[in-house]
Order: C-alpha cells, then structure tokens, then sequence
C-alpha cells in the first residue's frame, strides 16, 4: 500500500517553509498531495488560486510523486477520496500548536483513518508566514528570498 498523504493550506502563498515541510515529507510518504483549500473563512484570496498551483507545480517539476490539486470541501472528505492517510502540517510555534491540535481532533472525528501527522520548522524558515509575504509584495517590497519560485 502506497503511503499517500495530503498537505492541505491556503498557500496564499507557498512559501520556502511550504516547500520544506513537503520535501522533508517525501522521507515519510510515497506520495504527496499538495492540496489548496478555499471557500473556507479565507474566502478572499490575495495570490488567485489557478496562478498558485502553477507555481506550486513549477517548484515540485522534478517530483513525479508530488501533485497538486485544489479543494472546496472538508479537509478529511477530499483525504478520503484521494486514498490519503495522512494529513502533514507543520509547526512553527505554540499558535501553531493551539489551532492544529484542534483541527487535528475534529479530522480524526470526520474520518477516523485519517492520522495527522506534523513536522516542526526548520529554523532558517521559522519565521516565514504568508500573510507578512502579502503586505511586503502589497507594498511592492522584494519577496524572493521567503518563495520558491518567481513571481
Ligand atoms: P492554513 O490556512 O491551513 O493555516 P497555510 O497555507 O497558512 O494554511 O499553512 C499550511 C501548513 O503549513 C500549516 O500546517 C502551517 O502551520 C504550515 N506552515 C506555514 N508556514 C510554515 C513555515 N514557515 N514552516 C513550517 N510550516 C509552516
């Protein structure tokens, strides 16, 4: 059985700390799916959606077994459907921790083959967060060191 697991975000945008925590991911799993939700309580995107999973695929192109899809429904469903058993996050910190313990639970409620599983930050991208990439590239500041692909 091939061990297939989802790494759900916004991604609004990925970031160097994204590409990290699915490339340390691959030592663990056969396959990983990097899965964009919207229609959640982050309905307005900043980065559109279909300009995300091409530079998200652009970044993995030499990965045949990383894929990336987009989502509009529970987290645990589209696992489900995709044969995933695992959901990976990652952690940056004790807000990390606090919100991801509690979606944690209720994933393993809403399907109950469905293992979180969660890798700590590499220190060199601790920091970096999606929402201080936007203001910087809002205000026309250099974003190019915290993404993995050109803008
Ligand atoms: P969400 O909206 O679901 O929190 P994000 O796109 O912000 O989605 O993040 C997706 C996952 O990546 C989350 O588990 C988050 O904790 C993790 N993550 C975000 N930034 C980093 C980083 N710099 N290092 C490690 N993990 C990160």
């Amino acid at each position: 059985m091939k061990r297939i697991a989802l790494f759900p975000g916004s991604f609004d945008p990925f970031t160097k700390g994204h590409e990290d925590i699915v490339l340390r991911g691959l030592s663990l799993f056969d396959e990983i799916i990097v899965a964009i939700g919207y229609n959640s309580s982050k309905s307005q995107r900043y980065f559109p959606i279909a300009f995300m999973v091409e530079k998200i695929e652009e970044t993995f192109a030499n990965y045949p077994n990383i894929s990336v899809k987009t989502f509009s429904e529970l987290t645990a469903e589209f696992a489900k459907k995709n044969k995933a058993k695992y959901l990976l996050r990652g952690l940056r910190n004790t807000t990390d921790f606090e919100y991801e313990n509690s979606i944690a639970q209720v994933n393993r409620n809403l399907n109950n083959e469905l293992e979180s599983v969660f890798l700590i930050t590499s220190p060199l991208f601790a920091s970096i967060n999606s929402s201080i990439i936007r203001e910087v590239h809002r205000y026309q500041g250099d974003v190019s060191s915290m993404i993995p692909y050109k803008l």
